[in-house]
């Protein structure tokens, strides 16, 4: 069955005065309907600009080298500006880190979301209004009606951005974008926004691609996760599988970074170095400046994302893959690291030779707090 977003061998740069940047390169990845699927990496691996191009949003110095982009099978990359613009209003939907500048300052909060259904949705001036209350209600804004009228200075950071949850949700999406939604926030805040977007998720059946650099926010919020790295995805999984098993050291990296309740660790674990210049990347696997396990075959071979059980090349179909030489017998000393989650210590799956897999499943927990 056709999935309702496909990308394949999605390859974007720009050309700066410095020199070319290849920000996202090969990226391939499917969403499901009404799945939530989490992208994450730290800043500069590509996952905005790899949302914007899936949007036909990268403008110049930016260009769209190579790769397909299908959205219920529709080829998105060979419509017209017009076709285009009536998916991205009508079927998918974008939700911007910062809330309050994508809230037009000079509207009330409930002109803008009714404006927008109107437009979209065709309905009468009254019948928008009165599905923008419903909508503002419905995503905990305290006495809708009243606060229809109020203009974005006078919401929170947290009702903004519930607001533009609204705003998305108004013309009944089948996808809505969700590029660091709650970064702005403070924590109990961005809590209360992502239990938030996961109920709406479910409620509305809409599928969801929430893009973050904190592999802790989508834990308890996405179904299947992409870890991207340097433009490139190094691994993608079933969230359960990536928490419990991550195949890739940088996942297992990013894993280690997160704090959890009773963590008793002096400092918290960082992967060491910074992201490399997407302008000159390390060659071989651009992971290898900061990987622990690098060996030389890294600094020559790029390594393929494959599926880590038998080393064959990942399809779209494909659940679980990952970019690392381990994989495809290129390493000599092997992977050997281990994870905390929930307090317990998950030494990594061995995929071949009949290793232990610890398979303590809960997801991890949020607390509720308010956003006024
Ligand atoms: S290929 Fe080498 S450098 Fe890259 S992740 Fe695997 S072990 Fe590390």
């Amino acid at each position: 069955m056709t999935a309702l977003l496909e990308v394949e061998d999605l390859t974007v740069r720009f050309y700066t005065e410095e020199g070319v940047v290849t920000a996202v390169d090969g990226l391939s990845y499917r969403i499901e309907a009404g799945e939530t699927f989490g992208v994450v990496g730290e800043s500069g691996a590509g996952k905005s600009v790899a949302a914007l191009s899936v949007l036909g949003l990268i403008d110049d110095p930016g260009r769209i080298e190579r790769g397909e982009v299908r959205f219920k099978g529709e080829d998105l990359r060979s419509m017209t500006d017009a076709e285009l613009r009536s998916v991205r209003g009508d079927e998918i939907a974008m939700v911007f880190q910062d809330a309050r500048a994508a809230l037009n300052p000079v509207y009330t909060v409930g002109e803008q979301i009714a404006e927008t259904i109107e437009h979209h949705m065709g309905y009468d001036p009254a019948a928008a209004r009165d599905r923008a209350v419903r909508l503002l209600d419905r995503v905990g804004i305290p006495e809708a009606g009243t606060r229809y009228s109020d203009y974005p200075h006078e919401f929170s950071g947290g009702m903004c951005q519930r607001a533009t949850v609204a705003m998305a949700l108004s013309c009944e999406p089948d996808l809505i974008v969700a590029d660091e939604p709650t970064t702005a926030l403070d924590v109990t805040v961005e809590a209360r926004v992502l239990d938030l977007l996961a109920d709406l998720a479910d409620e509305f059946d809409v599928a969801v691609q929430l893009i973050t650099h904190d592999l802790g926010v989508i834990a308890g919020t996405c179904d299947r996760a992409m870890v991207m790295y340097a433009g490139e995805a190094v691994e993608r999984a079933p969230i359960e599988e990536l928490y419990y098993d991550p195949k890739h050291p940088y996942t297992a990296g990013l894993m280690s970074a997160i704090p959890h309740v009773g963590d008793d660790r002096d400092r918290l674990q960082t992967i060491p170095g910074t992201m490399p210049d997407l302008i000159d990347v390390p060659s071989g696997c651009r992971f290898h400046p900061r990987c622990p396990f690098a060996e030389e075959a890294c600094t020559r071979t790029d390594p393929a994302l494959v599926d880590p059980e038998n080393g064959e090349a990942a399809t779209l179909e494909t659940e679980r893959a990952a970019a690392c030489l381990e994989y495809t017998e290129g390493l000599t000393g092997g992977l050997d690291y281990s994870v905390e989650v929930d307090g317990e210590t998950n030494e990594r799956a061995e995929d071949d030779d009949g290793g232990e897999d610890d398979d303590g499943r809960e997801d991890e927990g949020e607390e509720g707090g308010s956003d006024e």
